[in-house]
């Protein structure tokens, strides 16, 4: 391992907290290590780090990952090690030849959340300039697609935090809905802490009782699915006590009246019929939203004093809300409580959605989703296809329209898309009901994957490119506040190892395009000038300006100039909108569950846990990970385990309309008797996703993981 520096201040490889942490090399005899510490300077974590990041060079080791390219020379042969030539010539006349035979719209690519903006975006423009195919989307559909349609339909931007993370600590009320911060990003808790040692007012809406929702001032406890009809009924409690802040409504947004209509059939008592919330703590939680006053809290016919619209609040909202059958309209649905309280448009207000994924921001503003170009441009508007066509140097003509959604695309394949090329993502495990994906990617005439470690569905491939991490190379992230950061290269990679945009220049250089970019520093450039008058306009921007900027401070998109400052915050003098007015979604706000049954009679949700990350592809490699986590697991209250006469740690069989899993009983109190909890790190008999259902949210895409009707029995 030849390091660059005695110490390299980057960012952690995981999610998009991006934590600032520092590389330091360590010289033992013959052999160079790299040691994680915290980097203090860095303003958004100032030196913390999770578990995940502490341990996350771990992974360098050449002991846990791959060395070398694999081929499968024949379909039931199992692979073997190649050389890199061997390994491109393949899956270069593989792809040509499949394109040739059925047509160009026969390959596909799946891209990921945790891709560099120069992987991300070379990927889109390696599939519609190079594969001239329009099926690329990307695990990131998972994460962050239905907050991102809300946002647009709410304020014409989709930025996760339009404000910086640290203005959540001097937020009077935080309505914080469906996120575990405790555990899938710790550092960030401080701010919630340093909120509530403010004097500030906590609010959780999730399912369980979480490390998060234990810090809470009031927890609501809704039943999955039900979270529109929850947020209906706070503002059903606005409009009720006069606490909507009408001035706000009447200058900054348009379209209250018809949120107002459907909020009017949510009262209390109807959404504690239908979202098991005592209509006491609904009353309270609008009341404590609308004042910051206490809302007192405490069960049905409690409540504080109305203070009247005041204050500042913020609706932060992850996947528990998002991942479901109407995750769009369930955002919608908060976003119309905070317009209607006077909760945006100003300082320390304001919705935002928490990020997963290391990228999952930059991720979808780049290329890789299946509707957009570099910017955020819609792939179906002619002056966007012109203008980014001129970048690339192709006709505006020849570039593919619109794609399929990740899991449509998933389910194509098989069908009339075979060949498909993967990076950066795990979906055997990772996709909804992931045993039906297993056998669309094995019917697949021919499946490529990048990746760093052997997972389930580079096992499944024809070709697998071994690729860098993050400490062997240099790229950039946007964060969860729209922040973007220049990750430093801190070590030279292995023989046998290259990066992904090398894997891409090698096939585009065997397909016909020799001139196909290959330098981050150099890609970042194009991407910038593609970007250019986007609503992503990154165009000020370039690796030398982030590395140049304060303690790796990052800039906040968008930065349209190279003497622009960036932009924290968004929204405080006009929205996003042609209008510059927010907009109320009117939004049905019916539960979107899979309803239980007779046959199914409990609710399954899933999620993540501290020591694992996404599909554990990666975590399950780490040892301290492993010991800390090591293994699947259900959730399930008491009353439901004393019913089912299963003991702490007994095997338990769940089994959905999709699928069957047994994992360990894991008993508490934390959740409702009619739900239980499944982490979907893990593949195996414990696989959460093969339970979970590929019903999509018709306007995002996004799939309805937290919501599948199951039922459990002991498994011994
Ligand atoms: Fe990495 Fe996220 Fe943990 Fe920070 S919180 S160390 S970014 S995994």
């Amino acid at each position: 391992m030849d390091t660059f520096s005695p110490v390299t201040r980057t960012h952690c490889p995981y999610c998009a907290l991006q934590c600032g942490m520092e590389l330091h090399a360590e010289v033992d005899g013959a052999e160079t290590r790299l040691r994680v510490a915290g980097w203090d300077a860095f303003q958004v974590t100032k030196g913390a780090l999770c578990q995940k990041g502490a341990t996350s060079a771990e992974l360098l080791n050449p002991a846990v990952r791959l060395m070398s390219p694999l081929i499968r020379r024949a379909a039931d042969a199992e692979l073997e090690p190649a050389t890199w030539d061997e390994a491109l010539d393949f899956a270069a006349q593989r792809l040509k030849s499949i394109a040739a035979e059925h047509g160009r719209d026969a390959v596909g690519v799946f891209g990921g959340g945790g891709l560099t903006h120069e992987k991300a975006y070379s990927l889109g423009k390696f599939a519609r300039v190079v594969l001239q195919t329009p099926h690329i989307d990307y695990n990131g559909r998972f994460c962050m697609s239905a907050a991102a349609a809300a946002s647009q339909r709410a304020f014409g931007v989709d930025r996760g935090l339009p404000f910086p993370l640290a203005d959540v600590a001097h937020t009077d009320v935080i309505l914080l809905v469906g996120s575990n911060l405790a555990d899938t990003m710790p550092p960030a808790l401080r701010y919630l802490t340093a909120q509530r040692e403010n004097g500030g007012r906590l609010i959780v809406v999730d399912p369980r009782r979480t490390r998060t929702a234990e810090q809470a001032d009031l927890h609501l406890q809704p039943v999955p699915g039900t979270d529109a009809a929850l947020a209906a009924g706070l503002l059903h409690v606005l409009i009720a006590e006069h606490l909507v802040d009408e001035e706000f409504v009447a200058a900054r947004t348009s379209g209250f009246e018809e949120a107002r209509a459907e909020a009017q059939r949510w009262w209390p008592e109807r959404v504690e019929a239908v979202c098991g919330v005592p209509a006491g703590d609904v009353r309270a939680a609008a009341r404590m939203f609308a004042g910051g006053g206490s809302g007192g809290g405490g069960g049905a016919g409690a409540g504080g004093a109305s203070t009247g619209p005041s204050g500042t609040g913020m609706v932060l909202t992850a996947r528990g809300t998002e991942q479901q059958a109407d995750g769009a309209d369930a955002v919608n649905a908060w976003i119309n409580l905070a317009l209607a309280a006077g909760k945006a448009g100003r300082p320390y207000c304001g919705y935002g959605a928490i990020t997963g994924q290391g990228n999952g921001q930059g991720g979808r503003e780049h290329g890789q989703k299946a509707d957009q170009l570099p910017g955020y441009r819609k792939i179906t508007d002619p002056a966007a296809r012109e203008y980014v066509a001129s970048v690339w140097g192709v006709s505006a003509d020849a570039l593919p329209g619109p794609g399929r959604p990740a899991v449509e695309l998933l389910a194509s394949c098989g069908a009339d898309i075979r060949a498909l090329l993967v990076a950066g993502s795990n979906p055997v495990v990772s996709a909804p009901d992931a045993d039906f994906v297993t056998s669309r990617l094995q019917a697949l005439e021919f499946l490529a994957v990048c990746d760093v470690v052997l997972s389930e569905t580079a096992a499944l491939a024809d070709v697998v490119f071994p690729v860098t991490q993050w400490a062997e190379e240099s790229g950039t992230v946007t964060n969860l506040e729209g922040r973007v950061l220049l990750r430093r290269q801190a070590v030279t990679p292995p023989d046998g190892v290259r990066s992904d945009l090398l894997v891409m220049g090698g096939l585009a250089e065997r397909l016909g395009w020799p001139k196909f970019l290959t330098s981050p520093a150099e890609i970042f450039d194009e991407l910038a000038l593609a970007s250019a008058g986007g609503v992503a306009d990154y165009s000020g921007l370039s690796h030398e300006r982030l590395d140049a900027t304060s303690e790796g401070a990052g800039l906040h998109w968008p930065c349209p100039t190279p003497d622009h400052p960036g932009t924290p915050r968004m929204f405080l003098d006009t929205f996003g909108t042609p209008d510059g007015l927010a907009r109320f979604v009117p939004v049905a706000c019916e539960p979107a569950g899979e309803e239980p049954c007779a046959e199914f009679p409990y609710r399954l949700t899933t999620g993540r846990v501290l020591a694992q990350y996404q599909s554990g592809a990666q975590t399950r490699r780490v040892r301290a990970l492993n010991k800390a986590e090591p293994g699947p697991f259900v959730q399930l209250h008491p009353d439901l385990a004393a019913a089912l006469a299963v003991g702490e740690g007994d095997p338990v069989r769940v089994t959905s309309r999709r699928g069957t899993a047994v994992a360990a009983a894991r008993i508490s109190d934390v959740i409702r008797p009619d739900t239980v909890f499944m982490p979907f790190h893990w593949s195996g008999p414990g696989k959460a996703n093969a339970l979970t259902r590929r019903t999509t949210d018709p306007v995002s895409g996004m799939p309805a993981f937290k919501t599948a009707a199951v039922r459990l029995e002991a498994a011994t």
